[in-house]
Formats: structure tokens, C-alpha cells, sequence
């Protein structure tokens, strides 16, 4: 893997845009982007926007998957318990 430097362009979700964009970094911290700004509205922000809304993402999809397990082991639901 390449060596990111200040300047170089990464991908991140702006929050501005609402969608990942092109985004230049502006700090770096351990070799990993710490500020970045958006290349289409250059709103500064912190990196890793993107990673987070990954999590909430894979969150969701283990919620989800729960749903389906309970429906199939036969775990009663709320409503049933009472
Ligand atoms: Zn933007």
C-alpha cells in the first residue's frame, strides 16, 4: 500500500453532500487521515466518516439477521409473552 501524504485525494462521506466524495487530506495522525476536505464543497471535517457509516451499516445487518434467526428458531415475540 501506498503512503497517504498531505494532499492526496481519498474517498470519504461528507456529511454536506451526503454521499462519499473526493476529499484532500489536510492533517494526518499515525500516517492515517485525520482532517480531510471535500473536493466538491470543501467543507473540512475529520476523517473516517465513511468507516462509521459502514459500522451502522453492518449494525443494522446484524439486527436484521437476529429477526430472522429468532423467526426461524421459534422465539416468541413481545406480544406473545404476555
Ligand atoms: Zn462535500
Amino acid at each position: 500500500m501506498s503512503e497517504i501524504r498531505l494532499g492526496d485525494v481519498v474517498d470519504d462521506y461528507c456529511s454536506r453532500c451526503r454521499l462519499e466524495t473526493n476529499h484532500s487530506v489536510v492533517s494526518l495522525v499515525n500516517r492515517q487521515p485525520a482532517k480531510v476536505h471535500c473536493r466538491s464543497c470543501f467543507y473540512e471535517h475529520n476523517y473516517g466518516a465513511a468507516k462509521s457509516q459502514e459500522k451502522r451499516k453492518s449494525t443494522k445487518k446484524a439486527k436484521l439477521f437476529d429477526d430472522v434467526l429468532s423467526s426461524i428458531t421459534g422465539t416468541p415475540k413481545e406480544e406473545e409473552k404476555r
